[in-house]
């Protein structure tokens, strides 16, 4: 049985009040399991005070994005070392707005994902298709590039500590969910496409989630599916009741 990861990404939004005040009530509510994880992915200047506010809880802390280098002449980035350092545990990698919005490529995306696990942190690796390719019948091909592309030369052992997150471009903070049967149906496409490049028992331990317009209200259809085992949520994240509403139904 896989556990379950129910992250939210709040992206560039909150200022630290409000952070505070969500991942201090998320600490309090979010109950031990050993079904799901819970996950905030919040903007870099938050990261130390919700690492100390979530001391002790079972919620986990992770950054939005990060670069792939140590250290160095690279102003402006921040580095796995650094996020390791303030006790950060998870990193989003390759959203869709960074590809898009800050022409972030595979290759670049690969590099941080090997610096991630590198560093022993879990790194959530972002695919997804447009709406053009969907219509266009492209998605699977697509995906499975965006697959193997991310995870090219890593090990089976650090393949099974991905995350990946399926979050079809349509469909992020749009309103429009896939279905949860075509959700799954890419989900159960990137496993395999996992298998052929590990195998069956890499496979089987790969958590993949689902992203995109996730809410309590469909969130239990979506995770009742075969291949989906959590999800990446945005919008309805936002809210600390809403928030513990998804990751409750994880359990
Ligand atoms: P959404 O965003 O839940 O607001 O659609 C998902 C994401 O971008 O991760």
């Amino acid at each position: 049985m896989r556990k379950k990861v129910i992250a939210g990404n709040w992206k560039m939004n909150k200022v630290l009040a409000e952070a505070n005040q969500f991942v201090e009530e998320a600490a309090e509510k979010v109950p031990e399991s050993d079904k799901v994880d819970a996950v905030v992915c919040a903007p870099f200047p938050f990261l130390t005070s919700l690492v100390e506010k979530a001391k002790g809880s079972h919620v986990k802390i992770a950054a939005q994005n990060m670069h792939y280098e140590d250290n160095g002449a690279f102003t402006g980035e921040v580095s796995p070392v650094m996020l390791k350092d303030l006790g950060v545990t998870h990193v989003v990698l390759g959203h869709s707005e960074r590809r898009e919005l800050f022409a972030e490529t595979d290759e670049l995306i690969n590099k941080k994902a090997h610096a991630a696990l590198n560093h022993k942190l879990t790194p959530i690796v972002c695919v997804g298709e447009t709406l053009a390719q969907r219509d266009a019948n492209e998605t699977m091909n697509h995906i499975e590039i965006q697959v193997k592309n991310a995870l090219a030369g890593l090990t089976e052992e650090q393949v099974a500590k991905t995350i990946i997150a399926y979050e079809p471009i349509w469909a992020i903070g749009t309103g429009k969910t896939a279905s949860s049967e075509d959700a799954n149906e890419v989900c159960a496409h990137i496993r395999h496409v996992v298998k052929t490049i590990t195998s069956e028992v890499t496979a089987e331990k790969i958590v993949i989630q689902y992203g995109g317009s996730v809410k309590p209200a469909n969130i239990e259809e979506l995770l009742a599916q075969s291949d989906i085992d959590g999800a990446l949520v945005g919008g309805a994240s936002l809210e600390a009741e809403s928030f513990l509403q998804l990751v409750e139904a994880g359990t």
